[in-house]
């Protein structure tokens, strides 16, 4: 981890920030993790960033080792190995499974975790990417259903029940959760004004040190290789902000491209005309109402596998508090209206429109 003085204009990922207008006041702490498959960076300001951040990589490395399939001591591999016997897990797997049933039964199951086998038959959990028969795919399904997941909440945790033959991959809202406890550990530090951005997964804390809203960059899904490329430009403070994206992981075989959001209910890659699908929620446990990246997490991934239509009828109906960026494969960027101050794009080649 390094801490250096702000000096000028700083382009990272898709975060497009600047530094305060009194750069020499400003010390800034700053960390890049590679870490559950993808680049993470971490930083905050203020004489209060340095453990923050340091803290923040700590709960990183003890999350990814907790929760990762891919890892053989991992809690998630035992509970995927334990052969549909009771198994007791930490309080951070117990929170996780609680929030990804929840999300999944308020999506009507386009989340849902028992996709794992499905994930794994494509490739996606080892990069042997192939295409899997009909057949193959029929016999999986029938594993995939999380409402066979028992979760008995305990002093410490919960001892969970997977239904017989199911396996649970939380890669569609595990990084969302790490900018949960990434958020408590900024406050309890007492930083008030830091962002982190986990592959896709945005949390901005308070504004930028000179008082401006942070710019977001939503990522022109055609230029996926170039991270630095726009369809338009979120300005933020105190809040999530969640992409999922076809582009972000793919194969092509035969011509045809094929990602890693799963329809449950068909075993394929979604097919529901989106390119990628940005949810926005306000942050902060003092904020009414307040969202949380786990939930950004969990909906972006729903979302695109909903489609359009049903993804605005959600966010139409939904109690909860949010906004989303759709992009669409016949190029219209759609934006919810409690974004349309917040959002510009202004990019050749797709057309805007703000729904209500
Ligand atoms: P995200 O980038 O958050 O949309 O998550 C995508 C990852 O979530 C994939 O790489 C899989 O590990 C997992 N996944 C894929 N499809 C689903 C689904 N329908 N519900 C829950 N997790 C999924
Ligand atoms: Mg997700």
């Amino acid at each position: 981890m390094k801490q250096r003085l702000c000096a000028g204009a700083v382009l990272l990922l898709s975060l497009l920030t600047a530094c305060g207008s009194d750069p020499a006041e400003t010390a800034v702490s700053e960390a890049q993790v590679f870490a559950m498959d993808t680049v993470m960076d971490l930083r905050a300001y203020g004489d209060a960033g340095e453990t923050a951040v340091n803290q923040a990589q700590e709960e990183i490395y003890q999350l990814e080792a907790e929760l990762s399939r891919t890892r053989e001591d991992s809690q998630v591999t035992a509970l995927n190995d334990a052969g549909g016997a009771p198994m007791e897990v930490g309080s951070d797997l117990a929170a996780l499974l609680t929030s990804a049933l929840e999300y999944s039964q308020e999506t009507g199951d386009a989340f849902d975790i028992t996709v794992a086998p499905v994930a794994s038959a494509w490739g996606f959990t080892t990069d042997q990417f192939r295409v899997p028969s009909q057949t193959e795919l029929d016999d999986l399904l029938t594993r995939v259903d999380d409402s066979r997941i028992q979760v008995e909440m305990t002093a410490d945790g919960a001892v969970v029940t997977l239904g017989a033959g199911q396996t649970i991959d939380l890669g569609g809202i595990a990084k969302g959760y790490t900018s949960d406890r990434i958020a408590q550990i900024y406050a309890a530090n007492g930083v008030t004004h830091g962002l982190i951005s986990l592959g896709g997964n945005v949390y901005v804390r308070g504004t930028k040190p000179d008082g401006s809203a942070w710019k977001i960059g939503v990522q022109d899904p055609a230029q996926a290789q170039d991270t630095t490329a726009n369809v338009g430009v979120l300005q933020l403070e105190d809040a999530f902000a969640v992409t999922s994206g076809g582009y972000q992981r793919y194969f092509e075989q035969d011509g045809k491209v094929y990602h890693h959001i799963i329809d449950p209910s068909t075993g394929y890659p979604a097919d529901s005309g989106l390119l990628s699908v940005t949810v926005v929620a306000p942050a902060g446990t003092e904020t009414e109402g307040a969202g949380s990246g786990t939930m950004c997490d969990a909906f972006s991934t729903a979302l695109f596998v909903m489609g359009e239509e049903q993804a605005l009828d959600f966010w139409r109906t939904s109690d909860r508090a949010f906004d989303l960026v759709l992009i669409t494969s016949d190029n219209r960027v759609v934006v919810t209206d409690g974004l349309k101050d917040r959002f510009s794009g202004a990019k050749d080649g797709y057309t805007y429109e703000t729904v209500s």
